[in-house]
């Protein structure tokens, strides 16, 4: 722990020193899934976001309580607390009960994040099994003056709120705009405001997922699980509050405002949002087409895609942008992350094939605090990546003879390869079975074997041989050299 990690908090809007309220412990709490549809691209950005962020701070030696949620009850169709619960609708649909529908999706959200290499959070807690700690939280937000019964239902009152707080810290929204611009929808004539939100809703006759409580029998409101659940696992005041950038208005501004109420306190230190994917420059949406499952991608079934990607490929092409920045999909960028990958890769089995000398002329120290430096900044990836193209040259020089290492560095080489590539960056060499690895079986020893070949082939002036053997290998990724005295090769 003797770098100092500096994240970027969404609420000052800067970038800050993180001290933990008690280390080494950290609290953890990132937004999960609805699971009412099978995991899409959308889905793998925070859930990599979050793991390469838990896997450093783990890296680092904190002991980190990471906790996501499930969310199974309380999602509306729209943000105004109107519309069907997303999963009762399904289920209906499907003519199922809602929570096989929920079962079959959290299970399908597990495959697809093992497939990933996303680590399971320490704690997966489901809304519907956290009902009464909602309900009390919405106790406690009506006795310190914050919520209204109407019909049953419990609303904020945002604007009481605000007068000793500030609501919109967060999105930098202000209540004066919001009044202006928020049209009323149907349904939200029960509200003394629009911009209030439901702590509890009143079910209707038809709806099936309901609990019975003093005001009625009912459901709690979608921003409600989070506030509950991360206060009853990490306590009223924790370190890092995560997810999507589009959960940043309504849902994080409204647990603020809750956690604040409920507790008299602000209860997030760091706040952490990472940026949206589009797909060919065009935001993602059923209605678009563009809307690409996590299945999709690694079949290559969608008319969007020209060939099936591994999640490897798919993780890396995440990890290759700064969480900050927004990612777009296109087929030629998957396919330049993939063929990235397999140079880290490469590497990787040429590292396995380095002899050890009696010199060492790589700079190892240079390439560990490059390292560091780059996640230690806001979790910068991609500048951690080119760092480690930087040394898959040198490993490449090394494997060929062009450069030297002794046997100490060569093992504190191959300990730092392995704890940014693999423990780190969470990445897995999926060499024997992936698609496009056509070198996987390559080892130096082989390229050599065929480079022997090939001189004996050029001696007997059997060109066409030495020719093909230089060029099938070229078509591998190896790039073949003459020199005076035989040959050099590289991987590229
Ligand atoms: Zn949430």
């Amino acid at each position: 722990m003797s770098h100092d990690l500096i994240l970027y908090n969404s609420l000052s809007r800067k970038k800050e020193r993180f001290e933990p309220i008690n280390p080494p412990h950290v609290g953890l709490y990132v937004c999960g899934p609805t699971v009412y549809g099978d995991a899409h691209l959308g889905h793998a950005r925070p859930a990599i976001t979050f793991d390469l962020l838990f896997r450093y701070l783990q890296h680092k030696e904190y002991k980190v309580r990471y906790v996501r949620n499930i969310t199974d009850v309380g999602h509306l169709e729209n943000d105004a607390d109107e519309g069907e619960d997303k999963i009762a609708k399904k289920a209906r649909l499907e003519e199922l009960e809602p929570m096989e529908v929920v079962e079959h999706f959290t299970h399908h959200y597990h495959q697809n994040m093992d497939a990933l290499n996303v680590k399971r959070p320490s704690i997966e807690p489901r809304a519907s099994g956290h009902i009464i700690e909602q309900q009390e939280m919405v106790r406690k937000i009506i006795e310190a003056g914050f919520g209204y019964e109407v019909n049953g239902s419990i609303y904020f009152d945002v604007e009481a709120y605000n007068k000793n707080h500030d609501y919109g810290k967060l999105s930098g929204r202000k209540l004066e705009d919001m009044l202006t611009n928020t049209r009323e929808l149907d349904g939200q004539q029960e509200k003394k405001n629009p911009f209030d939100f439901a702590l509890w809703k009143k079910a209707t006759p038809q709806h099936i997922m309901r609990w019975p409580s003093e005001w009625s029998d009912g459901f709690p409101g979608w921003h409600m699980e989070c506030s509950a659940m991360s206060t009853k696992y990490l306590g009223e005041s924790f370190d890092i509050h995560g997810g999507g950038m589009d959960l940043l208005f309504p849902h994080h501004e409204c647990e603020i405002a809750q956690s604040t109420a409920a507790n008299g306190k602000e209860s997030v230190q760091y706040w952490m949002h990472n940026n949206m994917i589009t797909i060919n420059g065009q935001k993602m949406g059923k209605s678009l087409g563009n809307f690409i499952t996590l299945d999709e991608f690694f079949g290559g079934e969608h008319k969007l895609l020209e060939k099936a990607y591994n999640p490897m490929t798919v993780r890396f092409f995440i990890l290759q942008a700064h969480y900050r920045s927004t990612l777009d999909f296109s087929n030629q960028a998957l396919q330049a992350a993939e063929k990235g990958l397999q140079r880290l890769m490469n590497a990787y089995e040429a590292l396995q094939q380095v002899k050890a000398s009696d010199k060492t002329s790589v700079d190892l120290n240079s390439f560990e605090q490059k390292a560091y430096a780059a996640l230690d900044d806001d979790l910068n990836s991609p500048i951690l990546i080119a760092h480690l193209f930087d040394l898959s040259k040198s490993i490449n020089n090394l494997a060929t003879g062009k450069e030297t290492i002794t046997t100490e560095e060569l093992e504190r080489l191959k300990h730092l390869f392995s704890a940014f590539v693999f423990d780190i960056l969470g990445l897995r060499n999926d060499n024997a079975n992936a698609s496009g690895s056509e070198n996987a079986d390559l080892s130096a020893e082989l390229i050599d074997m065929l480079l022997q070949l090939r001189l004996d082939a050029k001696r007997n002036k059997d060109f066409a041989t030495a020719d093909k053997i230089r060029d099938e290998l070229k078509e591998k990724g190896v790039i073949v050299k003459d020199t005076p005295d035989g040959y050099e090769w590289e991987v590229v």
